[in-house]
């Protein structure tokens, strides 16, 4: 097997550029589990596995398209590439048995407002516009979405500063119906919360976002799109003038790939052989959530908040009512043993060497030991845990709390220690990646997703 590999420019220059559509496609490839689904619009012939191979490839299958990913991104963006071209042949790869198996499915599920993000940043501007896209999309496809508000409490004189820092940039972000609050209206919205000072948002919701990813998949189907699970990406090399993308189940002849690839995501881009020394790297970060006893709940109506510390990109323990009516008390932050481990005692001895090998790591290890050591200690103590989740709502008992799910963040590293703090999506004329797409990337999942089908049918040439 002939194969190059295929330019990808990375880091911030790719994140910078984000511009407008261009070209056209064909239709799609049959697939296995949840690939039961149409196979769409008419076109160019080749289509379904072992379909029209080409002297060069044997029997792969050909598509225009291929995403890796069965998240919501690459979920979205399949879509927003549907609804833009619908004669396009697309193929989503997704290595687990079930779509959005990962960071999707073990999220807060909070609609996020927008308060958090550096102004005109691609978080800020996508975070609004997909809010409104994916309020938009839940009420034609009936799926609930509950607009509790959020409370982001300052407990403190201590937090005013950094409380000051966060009503400004949520207003200069333009998030709608923000009030500043003092502890008479802190206790009329939520009774139970403590706090001197708080910012409220009114227009912050919760909705199921595996819900969600199955409407977008749906959709997907819908319009021809084709969806493979079990199925894993294996390598990505240039095969000419088109992709030759391997598979766990036999290669993919592909026009252009699109690379939605969450906690895999450096990986993915490595595969393509043209990565540069300086990209960012993921390291997964493990959150652990608590859940109230039912009899608990009523100590929380909506969505409870700390002021965030703008040194990191998590948002901190916060209390968050689910659509399901439950209340999660989480997540924390710790390095995760394992990319996808979601259990304390999950360990890749790859995953882990990985990360303590590479310098960025060791970086930010050398400057945040403290926090990082605070962390770990409330993750294996309850009472720590406990006590801080009480200094928010002080009426809650340790004994009504219970060990709950948990979540592995997909967070890119730079190798000087920096956590890159966007969205970081670029790539070349053959393959792109969101080489980073932590919170609230699933609340912009519809603007990212138009985002990259923008960029993808501007640079690919289709
Ligand atoms: C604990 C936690 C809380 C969060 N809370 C919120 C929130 O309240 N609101 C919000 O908006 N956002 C939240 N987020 C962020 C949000 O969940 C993610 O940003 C979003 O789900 C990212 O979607 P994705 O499609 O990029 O990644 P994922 O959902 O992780 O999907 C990536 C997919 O790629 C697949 N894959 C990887 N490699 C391969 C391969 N080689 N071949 C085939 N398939 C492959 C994986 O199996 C996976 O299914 C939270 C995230 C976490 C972890």
């Amino acid at each position: 097997m002939t194969s190059e590999t295929t330019s990808v420019e990375t880091g911030a220059t790719a994140a910078a550029d984000v511009s407008p559509p261009a070209a056209p496609g064909g239709d799609p490839a049959a697939g296995s589990a949840d690939s039961a689904a149409p196979s769409g619009s008419p076109a160019a012939p080749s289509a379904g596995r072992a379909a029209d191979a080409g002297p060069a490839t044997g029997a792969a299958e050909r598509t225009d398209i291929v995403i890796v990913g069965g998240g919501i991104l690459g979920l979205a963006t399949a879509l927003r590439l549907l609804e833009a071209r619908p004669d396009l042949r697309l193929l989503i790869l997704e290595k687990e048995a079930t779509l959005a198996s990962h960071q999707t499915g073990h999220n807060s599920g909070v609609v996020h407002a927008g308060l958090y993000y550096q102004p005109g940043s691609l978080k800020a501007r996508l975070c609004r516009e997909g809010k409104e896209a994916l309020e938009r999309f839940c009420e034609t496809h009936s799926i609930p979405v509950e607009r509790t508000g959020k409370l982001v409490v300052a407990l403190d004189e201590s937090e005013l500063e950094r409380f000051a820092a966060l009503r400004e940039r949520a207003t200069a972000n333009g998030v709608d119906g923000l009030e500043e609050v003092g502890p008479e209206r802190i206790r009329e919205i939520e009774p139970h919360a403590a706090g001197i000072r708080a910012l409220w948002s009114p227009g912050t919701g919760i909705v199921d976002f595996r819900r969600v990813a199955a409407a977008y998949a749906d959709e997907v189907r819908a319009r021809g799109g084709v969806i493979e699970t079990s199925r894993e990406v294996t390598s990505i090399t240039r095969l000419g003038d088109e992709m030759r993308v391997g598979t766990t189940l036999g290669d993919v002849v592909a026009r252009r790939v699109i690379a939605c690839a969450g906690l895999w995501a450096d990986r993915v881009a490595a595969m393509t052989g043209e990565d540069t020394a300086d990209a960012p790297r993921i390291v997964p970060f493990r959150g652990d959530y608590y859940t109230l006893t039912a009899d608990a709940r009523p100590l929380v109506r909506g969505l409870i908040y700390p002021v965030p510390d703008p040194r990191f990109p998590f948002l901190g323990i916060h209390l968050t009512k689910r659509i399901d009516g439950n209340v999660l008390a989480g997540p924390n932050a710790v390095l995760a043993f394992k990319r996808e481990g979601y259990r304390r005692t999950d360990v890749s001895v790859r995953d882990l060497a990985g990360a303590l090998a590479y310098p960025g790591f060791l970086r930010l290890a050398t400057k945040y030991w403290r926090t990082g050591l605070a962390e770990q200690w409330r993750d294996w103590s309850k009472r720590a845990f406990v006590a801080e989740v009480q200094r928010y709502v002080p009426g809650l008992r340790s004994e009504q709390l219970v060990f709950g799910p948990s979540g592995v963040r997909a967070q890119a590293l730079g190798r000087d220690g920096a956590m890159v703090d966007d969205f970081l999506l670029g790539g070349s004329d053959r393959v792109l990646h969101v080489r980073n797409a932590p919170s609230p990337a699933a609340t912009s999942s519809l603007a990212v997703g138009r985002v990259l089908a923008e960029e993808a049918l501007g640079r690919f040439g289709l």
